[in-house]
């Protein structure tokens, strides 16, 4: 089983426990015929037809994997797998119904990416496939061997960027690879929880600590919104509970607040934050609880989470 690491997993079973190991000597690229991301093609293999390619390209050059490329997947008919055990890796991609347009230009980088890495991978060596089961690089329609009754996949647009640009940029990618895309850039998680017990006195802003008093040292990009979830033991009826996020100097001088969150009564409470952390700043989280009776509050669990970029 191999995976590719720039590619979103949605693995299809029972597939890809069940069908027999290849030694994957073939990339062979298809048009699916559909406009499709690549998270319906996986829908649509699941849930429509007992078929399946490898890997799925959307036009946005969102790119998903089904099944690992040492096992069998059903979209190249003969190549699938040989009674030598090799076989080809698959792609399909969207395109118009009729298989008529070209590839995007963010799904070319994408096959550039993806079969250079099955050179360094597999060792699927940097020629266009010469006959049916030789090893290389190649399109549906190439050999008939690969397609029941014929095809015209991948469509005469997209042979032509095939043979233009999508394979010599394999090449090309194979001897130099490109820098990391952004989006490879390692994403963190922060997960830290408290349960200590804390005492919240009615109408005073407490900073509370996770594993200390600070959440973040920026520069921090967030990946979706950081929450901090806390857990309030019994409380009168109607006590107000206001939480917010601020940003300090690392001494902790000049708070600046991004806005009070209220949320009412006891249990569970989530607060969202969705701003990027600067560089040289630090971001903290204070509370306040109002009781009507002005008695306190207790605290009982405290968690922050979210995942972020450290730059
Ligand atoms: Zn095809």
């Amino acid at each position: 089983m191999a995976w590719y690491p720039n590619a979103t997993k949605y693995e299809l079973q029972p597939e890809s426990d069940s069908q027999p190991a290849i030694r994957p000597t073939q990339f062979i690229l298809h048009s699916i015929a559909a406009p499709w991301t690549a998270k319906r093609v996986y829908e649509y293999w699941r849930d429509s037809t007992d078929l399946e390619s490898h890997f799925g390209l959307g036009y946005a050059g969102d790119l998903g994997q089904f099944i690992g490329t040492e096992t069998r997947a059903d979209a190249n008919y003969q190549a699938n797998r040989r009674p030598d055990g090799t076989g080809a890796v698959s792609i399909e991609t969207a395109s118009n119904t009729s298989a008529t347009d070209r590839w995007t230009d963010e799904q070319v980088e994408r096959l550039i990416r993806l079969g250079a890495w099955l050179h360094h991978r597999h060792g699927i060596p940097l020629r266009i496939c010469r006959t049916h089961n030789d090893p290389g690089y190649g399109y549906h329609r190439l050999h008939e061997e690969w397609a029941v009754g014929g095809t015209i996949c991948p469509g005469n647009a997209r042979v032509t960027q095939f043979r233009e640009v999508v394979f010599p940029g394999i090449v090309a990618e194979a001897a130099n690879p490109s820098p990391p895309e952004e989006d490879e850039m390692p994403i963190a998680k922060l997960h830290e929880s408290n349960a200590f017990d804390v005492e919240l006195p009615s109408g005073s802003w407490v900073g509370l600590a996770f594993r200390d008093a600070v959440i973040h040292a920026g520069p921090r990009t967030l990946i979706g919104p950081l929450y901090v979830q806390l857990t309030i033991g019994d409380a009168p009826q109607g006590t107000r509970l206001d939480g917010r996020f601020y940003a300090t100097n690392p001494d902790g001088s000049s708070p600046s607040g991004y806005g009070d969150l209220t949320k009412w009564g006891a249990g569970t409470h989530q607060f969202l934050h969705n701003v990027d952390v600067p560089a040289g700043k630090h971001l903290r989280f204070e509370v306040c609880a109002t009781t009507p009776d002005g008695s306190p509050v207790t605290l009982i669990h405290r968690l922050v989470t979210g995942d972020y970029v450290a730059s």
